[in-house]
């Protein structure tokens, strides 16, 4: 198939979903990729609802002895104040390890007469005007789907002069069999560590735990250490042991996070999904759940620039949340530490707040204007210390919130303060 309706280059979660949508819509899809579900060194797996949904209604069904469900989050703060438990509101999450999610879309795509695989081939390069050079020739096609991750052959070819993704942190991945989480069906952030460190029920025999090591961090050799000394103390005992066994065995996998705004949709006959569009920080857990409702929409538009409108739509609160979670669970500064405990007693005080943080973070309400409000509210929280405003110190600390405000209104990297802008080469 030389001349398909779709060509899509990339056969990871946002690929496929774009390959199932369009076919259901009656294109020929050419589906290729070098490597389909590789075992990847460290990926997505966690699902916020949106994704779930998004997966349900493509028909993904994946076997319950290779999933596990999720009510939600509890966020451990540092310095012993209490955790804070948020639910997912009538919903829940789902993780899994990625390969099993990316072979679950496969299977579906090898079973669809509109979708052809090609495995082994890459795509080189792509004009907008759906021209596309691969390894296996050339391919002229009504649209050519970048779905190629963050370093896009697509997105590079359409702007080759961009300079590359921000470098933000490194993360170190475990996988722990048998263990027991301090309570079942939660993800888990524990803070108090350099970087936040994730805890989840993978399958229903497994525990994922994530470190987060902040760039610039320690050098290569001295990163195992790192973890044992600065990382290792806050978690949970029960897990210790185990963990460092898990540390100290090369069992551990690694991955590093880069930035890159979602700004850019592609062009003409060239259309960008997931990671390729943009990509984040993974502590907010949007990557995926963005992947699929991309591919979704994609599918559903009828030309890219509606596409694109219902996309960045969709990707201006995550972005957001990204930024201020990213920035409140890292930075050290007075005011974000000052923030931090203000949205923390707003969670505490208030179920409905808590409902509507996890709407927010699980991708079920991207509007504007309630995070606008929330950032307001505990703005203010933050001015007044709890009704015991400091009034000789108040103007310069409302300046700084106004420039904190500044940077959560620009598109911004998340947070790296202190850290160089180092760039992905
Ligand atoms: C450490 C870490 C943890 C993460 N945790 C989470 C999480 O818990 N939840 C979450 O939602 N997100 C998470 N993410 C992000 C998530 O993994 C990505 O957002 C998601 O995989 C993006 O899907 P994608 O289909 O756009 O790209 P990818 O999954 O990167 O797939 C791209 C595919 O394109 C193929 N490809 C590459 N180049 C070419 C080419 N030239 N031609 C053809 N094919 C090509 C690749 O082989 C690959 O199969 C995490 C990321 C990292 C790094």
């Amino acid at each position: 198939m030389k001349n398909p309706d779709v060509l899509i280059a990339g056969a990871g979660p946002g690929g496929c979903a774009s390959a199932l949508g369009l076919a259901e819509q009656g294109a020929t899809v050419l589906l290729m990729d070098p490597a389909p579900a590789r075992q990847p060194s460290l990926s997505g797996e966690w699902i916020h609802p949106a994704g779930v949904a998004v997966l349900q209604r493509l028909g993904v069904e994946v076997d319950g002895a290779s999933c596990a469900h999720h009510q939600g989050f509890i966020v451990h703060p540092p310095d012993r104040e209490l955790p804070i438990t948020l639910e997912h509101p009538g919903s829940s999450a789902l993780s899994m390890p990625h390969q099993t999610l990316t072979a679950a879309l496969l299977q579906m795509a090898a079973a669809h007469r509109g979708i052809t695989q090609l495995s082994g081939h890459r795509l080189l390069s792509a004009t907008e005007h759906g021209l596309a050079q691969t390894t296996d020739g050339h391919y002229r096609s009504a649209l050519v789907v970048g779905a190629d991750g963050r370093s896009s052959a697509v997105r590079r070819a359409l702007r080759p002069a961009e300079t590359p993704p921000v470098k933000l942190s490194r993360t170190a991945g475990i996988v722990l069999p048998l263990a027991t989480l301090p309570t079942e069906g939660y993800g888990h952030v524990i803070l108090g560590a350099p970087g936040p460190i994730l805890l989840f029920r993978l399958t229903p025999d497994q525990v994922r735990i994530t470190f987060d090591i902040p760039v610039p961090g320690p050098p290569q050799s001295a990163l195992i250490r790192h973890l044992l000394e600065e990382y290792l103390p806050h978690l949970p005992g029960a897990l210790r042991p185990a963990a460092r066994i898990a540390l100290t065995s090369r069992m551990v996998q690694w991955a590093s996070n880069t930035y890159r705004p979602r700004d850019f949709h592609g062009r003409r006959r060239c259309a960008l999904v997931g990671d390729a569009v943009g990509h984040n920080h993974p502590l907010a857990a949007h990557g995926l759940s963005l992947a699929l409702l991309d591919a979704e929409q994609l599918a559903q538009a009828p030309h890219l620039g509606a596409y694109r409108r219902r996309s960045r739509s969709t990707s201006w609160a995550p972005a957001h949340v990204s930024a201020v979670l990213g920035r409140l669970f890292l930075a050290p500064d007075a005011l974000s530490t000052g923030l931090r405990r203000s949205l923390f007693a707003e969670w505490h005080g208030s179920p409905l707040r808590t409902q509507q943080a996890m709407r927010q973070l699980a991708l079920l309400d991207t509007r504007r204007w309630p995070l606008a409000a929330t950032f307001a509210r505990t703005a203010g929280r933050t001015l007044t210390d709890s009704g015991q405003p400091d009034l000789p110190a108040l103007p310069r600390r409302a300046r700084e919130l106004l420039a904190w405000g500044g940077w959560l209104g620009r598109t911004h990297p998340p947070y790296t303060e202190g850290a160089p802008r180092d760039h992905v080469s």
